[in-house]
């Protein structure tokens, strides 16, 4: 069975911090990073990349829209 595996990219410098996305994850891949950008906003990132599934979901409720979502087809080895 192919499974579909996801990726997201946030553009960190552009990351609000508004913390919409980490919710938003029915996965609970994302968390707001304890470290801050440039701008003083700390930045989401992914704490748990193995179960992205690609959906989107955060990205679209990204106000700014700073979040890009890859999704791969990934052969199951188990
Ligand atoms: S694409 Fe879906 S599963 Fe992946 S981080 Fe975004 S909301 Fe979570
Ligand atoms: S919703 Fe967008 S701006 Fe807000 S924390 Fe997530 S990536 Fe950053």
């Amino acid at each position: 069975m192919a499974k579909v595996q996801g990726a997201i990219v946030v553009d960190i410098q552009k990351c609000k911090g508004c913390g919409l996305c980490v919710p938003a994850c029915p996965a609970q891949v994302i968390r707001l990073a304890p470290a801050m950008n440039s701008k003083g906003y700390r930045y989401a990132f992914m704490e748990h990349p193995g179960e992205c599934t690609g959906c989107a979901n955060c990205s679209l409720v990204c106000p700014d829209t700073v979040i890009t979502v890859y999704r791969v087809k990934a052969n199951a080895v188990n």
